[in-house]
C-alpha cells in the first residue's frame, strides 16, 4: 500500500493555481474550500475532447456548488440528479428538464411524480419494485437499468448497494416494455476513484451480449451509461483521461464492432476533485501520555464537516503545511466529540515537526465529496463554506 509522506512528493505536486494561491494568501478563516471555477472549466474541456461522442452528465453530488453547475450548464453538459433536491436547484438555474436524468435507483414514488411533473423522463432503476414506481408515476419515460460490476480497483467501491444482476436486467427491460416504459439501455459504474483505465470492458461484453439476447425478442436498446469513475489525484498521480478514453474507446469497439450505442458518461470527482483546496487551521497538538511519543495534530475540519472519504483511510488526501521543518509522523484527527474521528493513523502520513496550534494545513485536491457531505450541525460545528474564485 502506498502511504502518503508530504516530503515524498513533489513540491510542483503540491502547488495549486495562481488564483487559488492568491485567495488563500489573504488568510480567510478557516475552514473553507475554495474552487477554481477555471479548473473545473478546463478538465470539462479536457473530457469532452477525449469522450466527443458522449453525452456528458455531471454528478452533481460530487460538488453541488450553484457556480460549478451553471458554469457545466453553460458549457453545455447535462447532469445527473441524485435526487429531488439536486433535480430543483438545477432547474431553478434554469437547466432544461430534458438535461436531466435521475440517476439514482432508489427514490420515493413522491419524488418520481415530481420529476415526472417538472418534465424529466429519464430514470435509473435496478429493481422490479423501483420499475413498478415508474411506470406508475412516470408513465412512457425513458429507463436504465442499472447492473452490478465487480467495483475492483476502485478507491470507492460503490458495487454492493446498486445494480442487479444481467439476468435480472433482462427481465425487467422486458417487464419495462410490458410496462409501458421506454427501455432504453442499461447503467453501470466500475467505481469511483478507479485507478485502472480498463474495468469498463468486461461490463460493455456483458452489455453488448444482454442487447443482442433481447433483440432477438424483438426489444432494441441503444444506450449505455458507462457511470463515472475517473480518479483524482491523492496519494499518487492517476492515469490521464486519454488512457481512459483509449481504453474505453477499445472496450466499446470489442463490444459493439462498428455500430457503437449512445454512450452517456457521469464523471463527478474528475470535473471538480483539482479545482478545490480546503484550508484548515491546527486546533491543537498534544501528546496522549509521557511515554507514548504519537503526535497527535487536531485541525478544524474532520470526518463529519468533509472529509467523509477519509472513513477507513480510503482517500488519502495530499497534505501542505507552511512549516518547513523536519517531517514527523502523527496521528491526524478531527475537532469533534466523536472518538471515531481519527482521519490518518495507519498510512504512513507525516507533517513538519515544528507544526504548532494556529497553523494552517491545506488538504489539496479536495474539491469533490467534501462540501457535498458535510454534516449539517455535528457538535454545533456549521457545514464547510464553499467559496468559488
Ligand atoms: C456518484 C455517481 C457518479 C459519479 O461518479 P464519479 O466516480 O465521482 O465520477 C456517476 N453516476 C452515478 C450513478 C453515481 O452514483
Amino acid at each position: 500500500m502506498a502511504t502518503l509522506a508530504m516530503e515524498r512528493l513533489d513540491r510542483s505536486e503540491l502547488r495549486l493555481t495562481d488564483k487559488l494561491e492568491q485567495y488563500l494568501l489573504t488568510r480567510p478563516e478557516t475552514p473553507f474550500l475554495a474552487v477554481d471555477l477555471d479548473v473545473v472549466a478546463s478538465k470539462y474541456r479536457e473530457l469532452r475532447y477525449h469522450f466527443p461522442s458522449t453525452s456528458i452528465h455531471y454528478a452533481v453530488k460530487a460538488n453541488p456548488a450553484r457556480e460549478i453547475v451553471s458554469l457545466l450548464a453553460r458549457m453545455g453538459a447535462n447532469f445527473d440528479v441524485a435526487s429531488r433536491y439536486e433535480m430543483e436547484m438545477c432547474l431553478a438555474l434554469g437547466i432544461e428538464p430534458h438535461r436531466l436524468s435521475y440517476g439514482n435507483t432508489i427514490k420515493k414514488s413522491a419524488d418520481i411524480a415530481y420529476a415526472f411533473s417538472r418534465g424529466v423522463f429519464r430514470y435509473a432503476f435496478d429493481s422490479e419494485a423501483e420499475l413498478r414506481k415508474l411506470a406508475i408515476e412516470a408513465p412512457e419515460s425513458a429507463v436504465l437499468c442499472r447492473f452490478e460490476t465487480s467495483g475492483e480497483h476502485a478507491g470507492w467501491p460503490l458495487s454492493k448497494k446498486f445494480g442487479c444482476d444481467l439476468q435480472m436486467a433482462a427481465d425487467l427491460l422486458l417487464l419495462a416494455r410490458k410496462l409501458g416504459l421506454n427501455p432504453m439501455g442499461v447503467s453501470l459504474h466500475v467505481g469511483s476513484q478507479q485507478v485502472d483505465p480498463t474495468p469498463w470492458s468486461g461490463p460493455l461484453s456483458k452489455t453488448a451480449d444482454l442487447f443482442r439476447a433481447l433483440a432477438r425478442e424483438g426489444l432494441i436498446l441503444d444506450t449505455v451509461n458507462i457511470g463515472g469513475g475517473l480518479p483524482g489525484p491523492y496519494e499518487s498521480d492517476v492515469p490521464p483521461v486519454r488512457q481512459y478514453a483509449s481504453a474505453i474507446g477499445e472496450a466499446l469497439d470489442e463490444a459493439f464492432g462498428s455500430s457503437h450505442p449512445n454512450v452517456m458518461f457521469e464523471p463527478g470527482r474528475s470535473l471538480v476533485a483539482e479545482a478545490g483546496v480546503i484550508q484548515s487551521e491546527v486546533v491543537l497538538v498534544s501528546q496522549e501520555s509521557r511515554f507514548d511519543e504519537t503526535r497527535w495534530v487536531y485541525l478544524d475540519v474532520g470526518t463529519f464537516d468533509d472529509l467523509a472519504e477519509s472513513f477507513g483511510e480510503s482517500i488519502k488526501y495530499r497534505l501542505r503545511s507552511t512549516r518547513t521543518g523536519i517531517p514527523g509522523p502523527l496521528v491526524l484527527a478531527g475537532p469533534t466529540r466523536d472518538s471515531r474521528e481519527i482521519l490518518y493513523e495507519r498510512s504512513g502520513y507525516d507533517l513538519p515537526l515544528d507544526l504548532e496550534c494556529g497553523d494552517r494545513v491545506e488538504i489539496l485536491n479536495a474539491g469533490a465529496y467534501t462540501s457535498s457531505y458535510a454534516s449539517v450541525n455535528f457538535n454545533g460545528f456549521p457545514p464547510l463554506r464553499t467559496l468559488c474564485l
